[in-house]
């Protein structure tokens, strides 16, 4: 569904990312690991169109994202992608509720079938109690699965989660994974997780490692390029962090 290839790019002298081939398959939950600071992020967003690369190219069913513009690209995320972040980001004035119907309004749906839709997914997420209350007046691992539930409610086609339950303690970290893999299974969507914790990663379909900008484990072409990968990435230098 997505393939990237000869991914590239720097921050000033830092070189985020050198040099990055990687295929996502249709319904497979894809974990990403490595140390902090080896481009993970970077990855990432230049997979999901937030970041343009300096070299190389993302192509999403047939649409080569790194050659569209901003506009293009954040209708693109808007429509096709969803995502949770560590922290789950939801807007502190707003209740559940309300900002799960928020990209469903950003995409068009009338509030009526937003709102409806909206109460679906918090169900779906075990939050149909906690609908009118604001991410304060919930805890952690409620609040970050109201962020699951935004994520989800437009339908993405790919789930783009960076440290999802970095900031949860391990059950409400196994709760929060057991719903949202559940979920993104559920649909036949795919999924890109970035994370630090083993556990966390064996819910996953495939696992590759970043280091020094690089995909050291895994990658598209099998054992064949991962030891390729793994031998260049021993002799490089390190920038930055
Ligand atoms: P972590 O596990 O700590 O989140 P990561 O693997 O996600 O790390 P990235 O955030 O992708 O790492 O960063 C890769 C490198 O690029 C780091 O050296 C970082 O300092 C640098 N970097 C990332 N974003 C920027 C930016 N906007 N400006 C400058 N440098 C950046
Ligand atoms: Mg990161």
């Amino acid at each position: 569904i997505m393939s990237a290839r000869g991914l590239h790019l720097a921050f000033g002298q830092t070189k985020a990312l050198r040099g990055v081939d990687l295929d996502i398959t249709a319904g497979e939950v894809l974990a990403i690991t490595g140390p902090s600071g080896s481009g993970k992020s970077t990855l990432l967003h230049v997979l999901a169109g937030v970041l343009v690369p300096d070299a190389g190219s993302v192509d999403y069913g047939g649409t080569t994202v790194t050659d569209l513009d901003e506009a293009a690209r954040s209708r693109l995320r808007l429509h096709e992608f969803g995502f949770v972040f560590q922290f789950g980001q939801l807007l502190p004035d707003l209740s559940a509720l309300d900002n799960v119907t928020v990209p469903l309004l950003l995409t068009g749906t009338p509030r009526r079938k937003a709102l409806a839709a909206a109460r679906d997914a918090l169900a779906e997420l075990d939050l149909a109690e906690h609908a009118a209350k604001r991410p304060t007046q919930m805890s952690g691992g409620q609040a970050q699965r109201v962020a699951i539930a935004r994520a989800l409610v437009t339908g993405p086609r790919i789930l783009f989660a960076d440290e999802p339950t970095g900031s949860l303690d391990s059950l409400a970290a196994e709760r929060a994974m057991e719903a949202l893999v559940g979920s993104v299974r559920a649909r036949g969507a795919s999924m890109v997780i970035i994370t630090h914790d083993a556990r966390t990663a064996a819910y996953a379909d495939r696992e590759v490692t970043v280091r020094d900008g690089r995909l050291t484990i895994g990658g598209p072409g099998g054992a064949a390029s991962t030891a390729a990968a793994a031998t260049t990435a021993t002799t490089a230098t390190t920038a930055g962090g």
